[in-house]
């Protein structure tokens, strides 16, 4: 199947990220994660390389590929960075994605070029302070007056809400209350720099430091009724959509930061001597290297049958679900495994590996936290207590 979905147009654009990643990248990104500074020229020259409007119809900017070449990007680039890997996966798979799956025609016209050439960067804003893994708790809320929407609440860890290139933050918020008592979630687009809108200073992390996260309030913050996504009450639906698909992204983009830990660890195992020898040599380091390649294999595998069932149309929640749950938790091993491997220079942040450990942690909880993973395939396998 592998072989099948990489065709050589796919494996061209592989080479492409690749070196990028290796060239542009790798040279500048740990002075980034350092000083917790946004790499702009990373995003300027991934834009120009087309990797934002890779998923994306040429009509709208994009570049005419699928979801799959969007992954095989994400692997990539996660290969050496994943500050710079997630900033790519929210802006496309997060940000542009409600507005090409649910916008008008409209919408699509005057966001979508945009986004596609990464001029402009775009945030969706679903978590809140007391609403993540149940998103159905959301508080924010959205009231129509007069022609506009008048939104006022907060949201956490919003990725890409606050560069000087966010360009709209697509926010779910409730927009009525159903017969039946129940919530009804809409999705609002509201531009960067609407009145009200609040960003806050950055989050201190303990990964991703290269990437731009911040909590977001809103204050009464007016947009035009036209800026809802799709129609009312949907955004419940739309965003489990957004979520299934961006599930099979953060395996992807997992199992970049698990192969990276590999190549690191293969390179020094070889050159690094101890006790007369190279450390490879020693059967327990080459046997944890085999089991690190063994588990970026078998990680690869689940996301590329993922996105193959998702680009075919047939139902792909429980692939998706299965492939960030053992994606997320075998970079979470590989990372810890590097760091053994490296010894003390694993703990030193000038190495990548030490960067690859504090990044593994939060795949694990981005997205659907490793529970809620279980959760979907439980209620999926048709487990009726996983319901709740
Ligand atoms: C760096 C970063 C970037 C992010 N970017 C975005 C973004 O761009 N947009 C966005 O909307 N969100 C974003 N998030 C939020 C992320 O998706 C949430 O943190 C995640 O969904 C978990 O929600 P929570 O933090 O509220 O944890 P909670 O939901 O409070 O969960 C706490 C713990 O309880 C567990 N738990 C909860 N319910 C159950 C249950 N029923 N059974 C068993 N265990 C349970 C969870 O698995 C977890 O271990 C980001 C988060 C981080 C850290």
């Amino acid at each position: 199947m592998i072989n099948g979905m990489l065709n050589d147009e796919l494996r061209a654009l592989q080479s492409v990220v690749r070196d990028f990643a290796n060239d542009a990248i790798a040279p500048v990104i740990s002075q980034h994660y350092e000083d917790c500074t946004f790499p702009y020229e990373l995003v300027k020259g991934m834009g120009e390389l087309g990797l934002f409007g890779l998923p994306f119809p040429e009509e709208y900017g994009g570049s005419g590929g699928d979801y799959f070449a969007l992954c095989l990007a994400l692997e990539e680039i996660a290969r050496v960075d994943s500050s710079v890997a997630i900033t790519l996966e929210a802006a496309v798979s997060l940000g542009a994605m409600p507005v090409y799956r649910f916008g008008t025609e409209e919408q699509k016209r005057q966001w979508l070029p945009r986004l596609c050439s990464g001029e402009m960067l775009g945030a969706f804003a679903l978590t809140e302070p007391e609403a993540g893994s149940d998103a159905g708790g959301t508080k924010t809320t959205a009231r129509l007056v007069d022609g506009e929407w008048v939104i006022n609440g907060s949201k956490s860890f919003i990725t890409n809400s606050g560069t000087d290139i966010t360009g709209l933050i697509t926010v779910t918020a409730v927009t009525g209350v159903s017969d039946a008592g129940k919530k009804e979630i809409s999705t609002i687009i509201i531009p960067a720099g609407t009145p009200g809108l609040g960003v806050a200073p950055k989050y201190s992390k303990v990964g991703w430091n290269a990437s731009d996260t911040h909590e977001l309030s809103f204050a009464d913050v007016r947009v035009p009724e036209a800026n809802l996504l799709g129609v009312p009450g949907q955004g419940y639906a739309q965003f489990l959509r957004i979520l299934d698909e961006g599930r099979i992204a953060i395996a992807a983009l997992s199992v970049g930061l698990a192969q990276g830990c590999l190549d690191e660890s293969l390179s020094y195992a070889n050159t690094r001597m101890a006790f007369g020898r190279t450390i490879g040599s020693n059967q327990s380091i080459a046997f944890k290297l085999a089991d690190m390649e063994v588990r970026a294999h078998t990680a690869r595998l689940a996301y590329y049958d993922a996105a193959d069932r998702m680009l075919r149309g047939e139902p792909f929640k429980r692939q998706a679900a299965i492939a960030k749950l053992h994606a997320s938790e075998i970079a979470v091993t590989n990372a810890r495994e590097a760091t053994q491997i490296h010894g003390g220079y694993g703990f030193m942040n000038e190495y990548p590996v030490a960067r690859m450990w504090r990044d593994s942690k939060v795949l694990e909880i981005g997205e659907g936290t490793s529970e809620v993973q279980r959760m979907l395939i439980a209620r999926d396998l048709g487990v009726t207590s996983a319901l709740q």
